[in-house]
């Protein structure tokens, strides 16, 4: 009843898609979760704004995602409005620092978009991005990063909207970026980044790009549904190599397993549900602390109820 009747009020301010207990198993990356009270597609930033104020003032729980690769939905589903920015996607050329290239992206273009466009234009700089299934806003929210470089290194201005739907525009040096997290309040929607990048070579740019997505593909479970990092990686070692040297490799708890292939990856072998997925977590984080005293942290945003 409640759901119904928030879809309808929605459904006057927005006018992309509204849905209404939508499993999000279908959306994940790695395959799991349960239903969403209310999924939302907005369509531009004004109704985005509209949106997000009418959610505050209701007082109902929401989350932006983007590419839902770094997300596992429990299997009882989200309790409230998950708002999707799929549709804002709008990527352009822009200016950047110093009056050298800059690219400008809504938060829901894809990374790889971003990659290619830069590389046509000879721009160098977002290489390391190659092969990084996430969104822009997901990846300035996890300050996504790979082979040395993260977001950080190459953001100029973050565009923000706060839960009652002011927009605030903020450059590089009022952020504050962590390992694999941007520093902003928990329902500040990301809308929009403008990244410095520098001049370069087209074939070297490219070359660079190729070299990248292959050494991941003969790294990562790419033919498995997952959630890339499970664990982020704490300073003694990499998560992958302490999972390994565990002897964890391989282990199934339901449909869900620690790849063979890379020991941070679990990946869904067909039928895994939420909880399989976090209890292989849990346990791989008992192990770790048990035999080495270190304590792993998710790398994975695990949101929602249980079932
Ligand atoms: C095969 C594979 C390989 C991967 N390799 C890497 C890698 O090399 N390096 C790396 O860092 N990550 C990697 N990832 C993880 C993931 O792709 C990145 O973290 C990515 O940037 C997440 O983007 P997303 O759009 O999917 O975010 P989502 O999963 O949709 O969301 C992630 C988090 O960001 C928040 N969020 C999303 N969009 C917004 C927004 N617009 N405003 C505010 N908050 C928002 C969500 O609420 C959530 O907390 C990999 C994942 C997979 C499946």
């Amino acid at each position: 009843m409640m759901n119904e009747e928030i879809c309808r009020d929605i459904r006057q301010m927005v006018s992309g898609k509204v849905l209404s207990g939508e499993r999000m198993s279908g959306y994940t990356s790695i395959g799991v979760g349960g239903p969403a009270d209310v999924l939302v597609f907005p369509d531009g930033f004004e109704e985005l704004g509209r949106l997000v104020s009418f959610l505050t003032a209701r007082g109902t729980p929401f989350v932006t995602v983007g590419n839902w690769t770094n997300i596992i939905v429990r299997d009882g589903g989200y309790r409230g409005v998950v708002v999707s920015l799929k549709n804002l996607g709008a990527v352009s050329l822009r200016e950047g620092t110093a009056g050298g290239p800059g690219v400008y992206a809504q938060a829901g273009a894809n990374l790889s978009d971003l990659v290619s466009l830069s590389a046509e234009k000879g721009f160098a700089g977002l290489e390391f991005c190659a092969g990084i299934p996430g969104s822009v806003g997901g990846a300035v929210k996890m300050n996504a990063g790979a082979y040395g470089s993260e977001m950080k290194d190459v953001i100029q201005s973050v565009t923000l909207m706060d839960r009652s739907g002011h927009v605030r525009e903020c450059d590089r040096d009022q952020l504050v970026f962590h390992y694999r997290r941007l520093d902003i309040p928990d329902e500040d929607v990301i809308l929009a980044a403008t990244f410095r990048l520098s001049p370069g070579q087209k074939d070297e740019i490219t070359a660079k790009i190729r070299e990248i997505v292959t050494k991941r593909r003969g790294k990562h479970p790419l033919e498995y549904k997952s959630a890339g990092s499970i664990f982020k990686n704490p300073q003694e070692k990499p998560a992958g190599r302490i999972i390994e040297d565990l002897g964890l490799k391989g282990m199934q708890v339901g449909g869900a397993k620690i790849s063979e292939k890379h020991g941070n990856f679990i990946i869904n072998t067909g039928t895994a549900q939420a909880k399989d997925v976090t209890m292989l977590i849990e346990i791989v984080q008992q192990a770790a602390y048990d035999r080495t005293g270190i304590r792993l942290e998710p790398e994975v945003v695990i949101l929602g109820e249980e079932a």
